[in-house]
Formats: structure tokens, sequence, C-alpha cells
């Protein structure tokens, strides 16, 4: 069997949201696990509402993301190709011209309702001759084109969805070309799905009605008359059950990203939401792909808590090995044979990636001690064990504190946190003392 070819297609007029990272890991993951290629292809026929700058930052959010694209597509250099497409679907005579003003149509629409019909495209201009079409051109109007649909029932069975089925004599004929010759979506995904060799089409299910006339196109314009398979997940929405919008801003990628979510954090939420896999930190893309299955992927709503982010992003910290987390230490100065030590000591009391700088200079750096009690610590400075440090330190020379003073519990080890940290909170000092070290222990202490 061939390895899968995939694509993720989002039109460049805004920023992606989670919702859309969900869309890009199925088909990520789906890819990989099986050595396949990912694709990225803009969606950007609207050359109006299509922007550069929007396709640029949605390479850098999948990127981010840990999603790299084996290859770029953009529709709006391959408009030849969906003309050419057009010309054949115009000499087989099921694209045709249509002159209804969006007026007449709605007033139609209106008709069929209030007699109890279905509001469905009556066909009307398909009986018009050239002499009739000629003498609407000369009136001023321009022709959209719609696609004559098979009135028959469609089938596939679908990778979430299973057996699926959309009866194409109950929809409208679609237009595929605009009144201004610009091409809707579903040509253009068509004819780019049959040149890019596209094995599966992995969308959300909003879609569906969309692959009964897609099939519909591929079996006309494919050499073979085949179409991909098909998957349609369901849609994440938020507590409340709305579904996300791009400008639901604080959802973007970017906006999480700034907000100092962990992107491993965005992917397990994104790809295990609404699935019958528990929500959960992962320490690799590789384990969240092992995770994902799509035929666990439910059919209800991927309803999800925005607050579960930051939580699941503390979590994934916690879980992290330092060698995920090295090349961002090294960004951040924390490199040195001291480096993964320090990660595995701090990492487990991080709600943010950032808190590592703050905790690297208390552990590297200088700090200004807070001496509660001026004695005792002189006392215990004075206990201190001979270098070298190691994990045994701390109970060692604590106990021995403990001897001296006849303190325990926090007003014995409150005191000494406070003067070798500055902070009252923190990683285990058993695991800080050895890296702060002797010399510096001791001056802080005095
Ligand atoms: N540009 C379409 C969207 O973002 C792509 C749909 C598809 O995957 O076919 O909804």
């Amino acid at each position: 069997m061939s390895t899968p070819i995939v694509r993720f297609a989002p039109s460049p007029t805004g920023r992606i949201h989670i919702g859309n990272a969900r869309t890009a890991f199925f088909n990520y993951l789906f890819s990989k696990s099986q050595l396949g290629q990912f694709v990225l292809r803009f969606d950007d026929t609207d050359l109006e509402r299509s922007k550069v700058e929007y396709a640029d930052s949605i390479e850098v959010d999948l990127e981010w993301l840990g999603i790299l694209p084996d290859l770029i597509v953009r529709q709006s250099e391959r408009f030849a190709h969906y003309d050419a497409a057009a010309a054949r679907l115009k000499a087989a005579g099921v694209l045709y011209p249509c002159y209804e003003t969006a007026e007449e149509l709605d007033r139609r629409r209106k008709r069929q309702i209030a007699r109890g019909q279905p509001p469905v495209y009556d066909r009307a201009s398909l009986d018009l001759d050239e002499a009739a079409r000629a003498k609407l051109e000369a009136e001023g109007r321009r022709p959209h084109w719609r696609f004559k649909l098979a009135h028959e029932v469609v089938h596939w069975v679908d990778l979430v969805r299973g057996e699926s089925r959309i009866d194409c004599a109950s929809l409208s004929d679609p237009v595929l070309i605009r009144e201004d010759s610009s091409y809707l979506y579903t040509l253009p995904s068509v004819v780019d799905d049959i040149d890019l060799g596209i094995t599966h089409v992995i969308r959300g299910e909003d879609h569906v009605t969309n692959t009964g006339v897609q099939i519909q196109l591929f079996k006309t314009l494919s050499p073979q008359g085949h179409a991909p398979t098909f998957g349609h997940h369901n849609l994440l929405t938020n507590a409340s059950g709305e579904g996300l919008s791009k400008r639901s801003g604080a959802l973007s990628i970017a906006g999480l990203r700034e907000a100092g979510i962990e992107s491993l954090a965005v992917a397990a939420l994104a790809v295990l939401t609404g699935s019958s896999d528990s929500v959960r930190a992962m320490t690799s893309l590789q384990e969240l792909a092992g995770a994902f299955d799509l035929s666990h992927v439910s059919r209800n709503a991927a309803r999800f808590d925005p607050a579960d982010l930051d939580a699941l992003s503390a979590r994934t910290l916690h879980a992290m090995p330092y060698e995920c987390a090295r090349d961002r230490l090294i960004a951040h100065d924390v490199a040195g044979n001291h480096a993964e030590p320090f990660w595995l000591a701090v990492r487990g009391n991080l709600t943010a990636f950032i808190d590592v700088v703050e905790w690297w200079r208390i552990v590297e750096g200088e700090i200004t001690p807070v001496i509660e009690d001026a004695e005792f610590c002189q006392t215990a400075a004075k206990l201190l064990p001979p270098d070298p440090f190691d994990a045994q330190t701390w109970s060692v020379w604590t106990a021995a504190v403990k001897e001296a003073t006849g303190r325990k519990g926090k007003a014995l080890f409150h005191p000494l946190r406070l003067a070798l940290t500055g902070r009252d909170q923190g990683p285990e000092l058993a695991l800080l003392l050895p890296l702060i070290g002797r010399a510096k222990a001791l001056a802080r202490l005095s």
C-alpha cells in the first residue's frame, strides 16, 4: 500500500486557532505515523480577503506546534489549472451558466419555503437556449456557473463517521464560479487534491455536505474517477458549546504562544479532546501520535474549557525530559553541566517555561537573601558540610542544624529556604543546594 498524502488547507484570511490546529494535527499525525507526506495548502483564491501576512503567520504557528510541511501550495498560483478543469466540465455539459441575481434567487427560495418545498435551485437557467442567454448578456448580466449534480446518493466510508451518504438530489447545483469569474472553494480544492495525489482528506464535519458534491467532481475530473478517502472530525467548541471563530483571538495559536502555553499542551488538548482517549500531558509529538486514533474520535461536539490549558501546560513542563527542554534552555543561557540537574530540580515547579530564567539566576547568579533570624542562619552556616555537595548534603546538614538548635519543621526549613533562595517557596532544596554550592550558600546565610 502506498503511504498517505494529506493536506491542511486554511484560507489565509486570519490567524489559525486551536480548532484549526486540531485539523492540522489530525492530518499531520495520521500521515507521519505512516511515513506519509503533509501538504500545507493555502486556500487563497479570495484575493481580496487573503493576506500574505496571514499565510506567513500560519507557517510560523504550525512550526511552533511542531508541524513542518513537506510541501506548501498556494491556490492563487494555480488558476490556470482551475480554468482547465472548468473548461472540461463545460465541455461535458455539467457546468452551466446561470443568470439569476441574488434577489431573484432569494425570492424563489422564499416562495418554495412558503409552498412547503425544499429551497433547492430549480435549474431554470439550464433551459435557456443560446438566444435567451445572448439576450441576458446584452442586458449586461454576467453568468455564474453551477455544477450539474447527478441526482444520486453518494456513499463513502468515513474514517471517523463510518458509512456515510449524501443524497445529491436534495442539494442545489453548487455554484463553482462567481459572476466576477472568481472560484468558490469547491472546484479548486478537488483539482488540487487530484494534482497533488491527496489520498486522505481529513477535515471538520462542517464539510460533510461538500463531500457529496466533491466526490461527484472527483468522478468527473480524476483520471481513474477515484476520490480520496474522507474523514470528518467533530469540531472543538468552548465549554458552553460555541464554536471557535477566527475572531476568538485568545485561542489563536499566536495568543496561546504569547501567553506562555506549551505547544505540546495545545497539541494534546487539540487532538485528544472529544475522543475516547483522555486528555493528558505528553512528552513528545511521537507519543501523541501513538495515542491518537481517528476511529476514537467521537461524533459529539468536542467541548473543552480553555482554563484546562493552563493546567495541562504546567503538567507538560513537569513531565518534560531534559532532552526536549535543552535547546530552549540554551536559548535562555541555561547551559553547562548544571543545566540538566537544574532542569530536573525546577521543572516540577514551573507554570511557564520562562520561569526557568529566574530560578537559574537564583541558583547561578546573585540574589538578595532574606534573613529572618540572623543568629540562626549564622549557626546553620557554621554547620554546612564540607565540599563536595551532593543529593545527601541537605539532609545531613539540616539534621545537624536541628540537633544544634532544637528547631524542626517549618521553623527549621523556612529560614534556610529564604536565606538560600530569597523565596518562600520553590523546588526541593535537596536538589537546589548542590547546584547553589557551598561558597554561595555560605555567603547567603551570612
Ligand atoms: N479552506 C477550507 C477550510 O478551511 C478547506 C476545507 C478542506 O479541507 O477541504 O475550511
